[in-house]
Formats: structure tokens, C-alpha cells, sequence
């Protein structure tokens, strides 16, 4: 019988994408999503890619919030009542934009930091104590020394970064404070990026983006008129700000990877950088995007973003130790496939509402 996983936020960026791998590799998932930040049209998608019904035994579907505890147990509850409870959980259901957590820390407070300990509390309830949890880079805040290693100083600089280093030192108390009886991984991203190769699922940010890709994609489409390249004297190779950017497909299967590690492994928080180790530059990712696309990226030279750091690059050894992860994909690989999302689905998911 196939093993069975709660996927919160599965609707989302990383989380679509993570669903075409697992329901690839023949898991079967419950996807709990709020659609704050997604459409349905994206899991209609997913179901397609992977070749299984919609709302079916593979991938079912259920519209809620993670902050609420009776959803939650009515959904543990009925999966095991079922006799096919929830081995574990994959946890991405969150809020992600950094300026916005500075303009509503106590809904960023609510729905990361409140939002998972009621998730905690209905799997402890309910003897699902395996999870893989989306943290995030930003813990890092301006880091010290580059590559960043997973021992650095978590210091983050905004409330967003802070909401995700509470989840981790929430999980990091559960852990100790009930030894042996928790399987956990707190993965730190670094710049996820890119689309699933068909171009059928991708990112689609709501209004105007705020991060690098998703405005490149939509000059390059079109969308926007031009990039505003934030600071071009920071101290790198060509003074624009320097990123490690990771293909959302490598970062899918990093999460089989660290669901397979945990299940075939005893109880344990297991913290690892999902990154390439490799970083590119702000003008790289111009040039790239726009060898891949054949579209010229008009952009200007403007003053540094505040709270920008110059350079972020992940030292990803232990996931290639401890997870067997490594990325595969290159920047040409991610241009490619941010493209083919970008120029079939101009106005991202909405078109086809
Ligand atoms: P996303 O916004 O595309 O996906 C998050 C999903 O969670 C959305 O489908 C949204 O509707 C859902 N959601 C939000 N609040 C919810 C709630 N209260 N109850 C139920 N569902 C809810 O974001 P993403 O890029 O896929 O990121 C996934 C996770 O990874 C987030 O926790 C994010 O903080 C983290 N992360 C993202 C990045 C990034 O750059 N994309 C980097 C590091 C960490
Ligand atoms: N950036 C930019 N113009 C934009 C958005 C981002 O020059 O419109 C730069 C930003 O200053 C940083 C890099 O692109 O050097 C990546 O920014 P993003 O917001 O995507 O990721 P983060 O800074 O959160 O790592």
C-alpha cells in the first residue's frame, strides 16, 4: 500500500511542484491549502502532470487553514479511521514576502509561528510525529561567512526570518524536550527559482514581485517595462548582489529525500541548506534569462534594496551526506523552464479561472 503524506500548502510553488515528484514516486498525499497565495488550478495541474484524477485517492484536496486545530483533526481523525493515516507531513503552508512581514509581524507571527504549533499539536495528537518543515536562508540574515554553513549564527533580520527560526527552535525544545519520538527536518532554502520542464506549473506571485525572477520573467514577457537592478557597487564580481539560486525540481526532490531519510531513519531534527553552492550574480541571471528567452531585459542601475546582504550562497554538503541531495539543474536549466511557464502562462494561473 502506498505511504500516505499530509502536504500543507501543496497548492503553492515549491509545494506543486513537490507533489509531482512524490505522487511520481508513488506516494499518495492530501493536500490542506487555504489558496491565500494559489489557485486550485495549480493542483488540476499537478493531477494532469502526474497522470492521477483530481481529488482523487492519490491526490485529494481540502480547502482549509492550517491555524485552525478542529480542521485538523477532523483530518487526522478520518485518515485513520480510513486505516490509511498520514505517515508524515510536509510542511509549506506559510507566508514568504519580507516587506509584508515588516508591515503585519502578528499576521506573519500567526500564521508561521501560531499556524505550526497548531499543526504540531494535532500530529502529536495524533501519532504522526514525522515532518519536513519549509525554513528558510533568511535565519541567516547577513551572514558572516560565505558559503554558509548549517553551524552559522542564526540571526535574522526581519520579522519573516524570525517566524521561521521560532518553528525551528520550536521543533528543536520538541525534540529534546520528548527525545526519540520525533522525526524532523528543517530545511533552509535558499533562492528557489525556475518551473516544472513541461511549463505547465510555475511561480505566480500576486501583484507586483518582489523577487528577482518572477520581475525578470515578466519583463522578459512582456508584463513590466524594466528591471531595477538594486545597487551595482556591492563587492562582487560584477558589484550586483549575489544569489544561490535553486531549480524548484531539485528543490522537490530534496524533499523526497529528506521524507525518505526520516521514515528510514530513527527519531531525530535533522537541519539542512537546500542550495547549489553556486552563485550568481543579478546581471548573470539578466544575461541568462534573457539567452534563454530571446528577449531583450531592459534594466536599470538603482540604489541597494535596505536589508539586502551582498552575497548568499549555501554550503550544501551535509544534504549531499546526510540527504543524498545534490542539485542537478543549472542557471541555463532554470531560465529555460522559468520561461516556458512564463510565455504559455503570461498572467500565471488566472487566464485559465
Ligand atoms: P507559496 O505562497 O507559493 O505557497 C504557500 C502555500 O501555503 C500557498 O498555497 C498558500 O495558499 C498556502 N497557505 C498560506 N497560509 C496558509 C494557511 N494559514 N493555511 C493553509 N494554507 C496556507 O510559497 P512557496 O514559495 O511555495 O513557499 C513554501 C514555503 O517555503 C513557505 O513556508 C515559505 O516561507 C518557504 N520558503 C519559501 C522560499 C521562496 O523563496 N519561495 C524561500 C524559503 C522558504
Ligand atoms: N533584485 C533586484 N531587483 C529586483 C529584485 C531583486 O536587483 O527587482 C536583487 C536583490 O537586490 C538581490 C537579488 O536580486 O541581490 C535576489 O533578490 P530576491 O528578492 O529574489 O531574493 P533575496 O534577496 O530574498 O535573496
Amino acid at each position: 500500500m502506498s505511504r500516505r503524506v499530509l502536504i500543507t500548502g501543496g497548492a503553492g510553488f515549491i509545494g506543486s511542484h513537490t507533489c509531482i515528484v512524490l505522487l511520481e514516486a508513488g506516494y499518495d498525499l492530501l493536500v490542506l491549502d487555504n489558496f491565500s497565495n494559489s489557485s486550485p488550478e495549480a493542483l488540476a495541474r499537478v493531477a494532469s502532470l502526474a497522470d492521477v484524477p483530481l481529488d482523487g485517492q492519490q491526490l485529494q484536496i481540502k480547502r482549509g487553514d492550517i491555524r485552525d486545530p478542529i480542521t485538523l483533526d477532523e483530518l487526522f481523525s478520518a485518515a485513520a479511521a480510513s486505516g490509511r493515516p498520514f505517515e508524515a507531513v510536509i510542511h509549506f503552508a506559510g507566508l514568504k514576502a519580507v516587506g509584508e512581514s515588516v508591515e503585519k509581524p502578528l499576521f506573519y507571527w500567526d500564521v508561521n509561528v501560531a499556524g505550526s504549533r497548531t499543526l504540531l499539536a494535532a500530529m502529536d495528537a495524533h501519532a504522526c510525529r514525522t515532518l519536513v518543515f519549509s525554513s528558510s536562508a533568511t535565519v541567516y540574515g547577513y551572514p558572516e561567512t560565505v558559503p554558509i554553513l548549517e553551524s552559522a549564527p542564526i540571526q535574522p533580520i526581519n520579522p519573516y526570518g524570525f517566524s521561521k527560526a521560532a518553528v525551528e527552535q520550536m521543533l528543536a525544545d520538541l525534540n529534546s524536550g520528548t527525545p526519540n519520538t520525533w522525526r524532523i527536518a528543517s530545511l533552509r532554502y535558499f533562492n528557489p527559482v525556475g518551473a516544472h520542464p513541461s511549463g505547465q506549473i510555475g511561480e505566480d506571485p500576486l501583484g507586483i514581485p518582489n523577487n528577482l525572477f518572477p520581475f525578470v520573467s515578466q519583463v522578459a514577457v512582456g508584463r513590466r517595462a524594466q528591471l531595477r537592478v538594486f545597487g551595482s557597487d556591492w563587492p562582487t564580481h560584477d558589484g550586483t548582489g549575489v544569489r544561490d539560486y535553486v531549480h524548484v525540481m531539485d528543490l522537490a526532490e530534496g524533499h523526497k529525500a529528506a521524507l525518505e531519510t526520516l521514515l528510514s531513519q530513527g527519531p531525530q531534527h535533522l537541519t539542512c541548506n537546500l542550495g547549489s553552492g553556486d552563485g550568481a550574480s543579478v546581471l548573470d541571471v539578466v544575461n541568462a534569462f534573457s539567452a534563454a528567452s530571446g528577449q531583450g531585459i531592459p534594466y536599470a542601475l538603482v540604489d541597494r534594496r535596505p536589508g539586502d546582504a551582498a552575497v548568499t550562497i549555501a554550503d550544501p554538503s551535509r544534504a549531499a551526506d546526510i540527504l543524498q541531495w545534490r542539485t542537478k539543474r543549472t542557471l541555463t536549466d532554470i531560465c529555460r523552464d522559468g520561461w516556458a511557464w512564463q510565455r504559455a502562462n503570461p498572467m500565471g494561473y488566472r487566464q485559465s479561472e
